[in-house]
């Protein structure tokens, strides 16, 4: 997992044209220039800000948009009229432009200058309208594109092109991503399956299948050796129950559960994937359902979740490369059991084993338990408590015809009880706007029992993803009502009947 995405950047483009002689164009790239330094520079900002010489005509537009699209660590362009552009110069571009794009409204003076302001300063300093020619013809193609208005040294202005630029590099990690899929699809669930193909097209990452005979055969390479050195990573990082401990009955189990972790590792990384689903009813082979392996995993930045689901994989994998660097975790999450108390009502979330220890509110511990379903052997998991505090829920399921992205605003809770029987880490929350509303619209909307369940990204984190996407983002918070929250589903539904991709 990335540790920084600073080395990711974003162009910054000013458009404007040869009309107002070489004077102004000159200060039009220094004011540029300037701004894109401040930005780059701003520790607000995860990612670096490159300055682009400012463009005049549609060729010149037409080359850096072509440049954009070619550059890898290019994840995206700001665009900016300082003066006016027009924007029938930026159609042919904006055609061929495949990286997402932020339209920041902005000036470059942040008050009305009142005892100088001269023609000469009306001439330079022409956003407020420049920007409205840009945004014309952006939305007669419809392009999708954020805008943010406001004065490029305010904080909140910069925190919004932080929460773009963010859900911009988890759209550059998913293209070309791979994601292995060890088995199909549990049993006959509907909403892990879906189309891998369209999601391909849509997405820019893939899914194939791969045996678990192969994934095997990693496993029983794995030497006693480096089985004792993941253990002794273990007896350092967690608390190990008593039956694990050296000499305990289980010991054998945790070991076993250490050799899957280091071959299912192995096999990813030589493979060059960035998650994978598996199930219970195809482990062929292995000695139990990968558990702590899998926690751990995840907790590196690997995608996951459970019975064959890729899309809420893939979706892990994103919001932990949108999240680098924050405070709190991403996790692959399961809506349970229920909680219906009058006073405040409930959601603990969970899954059988793989709960993601990036939530985790202190060390977690390290059990081994029987596990009622799979007919293997006990299996190792890390068992826990996460943090409470603001957090949010979302799902991204296959509605046939498209994609839906679902995000439920939500409170995290710390637990009202100790669950001394439960042998597997658990999450509490309280949906917004209230139980009965959230639930019932998340139901309407066709939301997944599968979810990522994240502590630091906001639902701006994932409305630009889905507009970088250009899928549907049905959002359920605290100013959902279900008298209106039924009605929009169904204008959505027709929106992209007529917008097909
Ligand atoms: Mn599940």
């Amino acid at each position: 997992m990335m540790s920084t995405l600073k080395n990711f950047e974003i162009w910054f483009i000013t458009g404007s044209q040869h009309l107002y002689g070489e004077e102004t164009l000159r200060q039009v790239d220094n004011h540029s220039k300037e701004i894109a330094n401040y930005l780059s520079q701003s520790d607000k900002l995860a990612v670096s800000v490159t300055f682009k010489p400012v463009v005049k005509t549609s060729e010149e537009i037409y080359d850096i948009l072509a440049a954009a699209n070619a550059d890898n660590n290019c994840i995206g362009v700001i665009t900016w009229m300082h003066t006016f552009s027009p924007s029938k110069m930026w159609i042919r571009g904006l055609n061929i432009l495949h990286k997402p794009l932020l339209h920041l409204h902005t000036q470059f003076n942040q008050y009305i200058p009142w005892d100088t302001m001269d023609m000469d300063f009306m001439n330079l300093n022409q956003s407020a309208h420049g920007d409205r020619e840009f945004g014309h013809i952006m939305s007669k193609m419809h392009i999708n594109r954020k805008v943010i208005t406001g004065f490029w040294q305010d904080d909140e202005v910069i925190k919004q092109i932080d929460t773009w630029a963010r859900a911009a590099v988890a759209w550059q990690d998913w293209q070309g991503a791979k994601f292995a899929r060890f088995g199909d699809n549990m049993r006959f669930v509907a909403v892990t399956d879906g189309d891998k193909t369209a999601a391909e097209m849509a997405f820019g990452f893939s899914v194939n299948t791969y045996a678990v005979g192969d994934l095997v055969k990693v496993i029983e390479s794995i030497t006693e050796d480096q089985v004792d050195s993941l253990i002794q990573t273990y007896e350092e990082s967690y608390e190990l129950a008593t039956n694990i401990r050296p000499g305990g009955e289980k010991r054998q189990n945790l070991r076993d559960a250490a050799q899957i972790e280091l071959g299912l590792t192995q096999f990813l990384e030589d493979g060059g994937f960035k998650g994978f689903s598996n199930t219970f009813e195809d482990l062929h082979g292995m000695k139990q359902l990968p558990g702590i392996a899998t926690q751990r995993l995840m907790q590196k930045g690997f995608g996951y979740a459970g019975e064959g689901d890729w899309k809420t994989a893939a979706l892990v994998r994103a919001c932990k490369v949108m999240a680098t660097g924050l405070p709190g975790g991403n996790a692959f999450m399961e809506d349970y059991t229920y909680h219906f108390d009058p006073k405040q009502s409930l959601v603990l979330g969970a899954h059988m084993l793989e709960v993601d220890p990036s939530l985790a509110n202190g060390k977690p511990s390290l059990e081994v338990h029987p596990l009622g379903i799979g007919g293997k052997d006990d299996p190792a998991r890390l068992v826990f408590e996460a943090k409470g505090g603001p957090a949010l829920n979302a799902s991204l399921v296959d509605m046939g015809n498209r994609f839906r992205l679902i995000v439920n605003e939500v409170i995290g809770k710390e637990p009202l009880n100790a669950l001394p029987k439960l042998p597997v880490a658990r999450v509490l929350w309280q949906p917004l706007p209230d139980m009965k509303t959230g639930c019932t619209a998340w139901i309407y909307a066709g939301g997944a029992h599968h979810t990522i369940y994240s502590q630091n990204l906001t639902t701006e984190h994932l409305q630009d993803f889905a507009r970088i996407a250009g899928i549907e983002l049905v959002q359920i918070d605290a100013n959902t009502q279900l008298s209106t929250f039924e009605n929009e589903l169904r204008w959505s539904e027709v929106y992209y009947q007529l917008h097909q991709r």
